[in-house]
């Protein structure tokens, strides 16, 4: 049994609003979001961060991290998007399931960023 929350999340256990979702991957809004639109993108197969994750399963990752950042920029027209992935602590990482954040950026968002 798992204590990773990702994991929950993708198995359905923990609720979560999906944005996109394949054989391989999923991306969900992120419950705290910084910007309208702040999406996660992250791999079914569990791994802890960039470094451990099997350069395939990556693959598939960063080709939905792509597809969805289209889907949302179509979608929401963002001034700009930025991308984030943190590995470890030390480096503000708070979940421990590889993760890449998608955050859309409005003209008007600098002061509350
Ligand atoms: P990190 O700091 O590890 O790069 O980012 C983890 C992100 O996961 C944070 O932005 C946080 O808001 C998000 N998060 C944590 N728990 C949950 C949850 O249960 N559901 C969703 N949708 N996002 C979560
Ligand atoms: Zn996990």
């Amino acid at each position: 049994m798992t204590t990773c929350i990702f994991c929950k999340i993708i198995s359905g256990e923990i609720p979560s609003y999906k944005v996109y979702e394949d054989d391989h991957t999923l991306a969900f809004l992120d419950i705290s979001q910084v910007s309208k639109g702040h999406t996660l993108v992250v791999p079914k197969q569990h791994s802890d961060d960039l470094l451990s994750t099997d350069p395939e399963v990556l693959q598939h990752t960063t080709a939905t991290l792509q597809k969805v950042a289209q889907q949302i920029d179509d979608a929401l027209k963002p001034d700009g998007i930025n991308i984030l992935q943190n590995n470890r602590s030390f480096a503000d990482q708070s979940v421990f399931h590889l993760h890449f954040h998608i955050m859309p950026r409005y003209k008007d968002d600098v002061d509350g960023f």
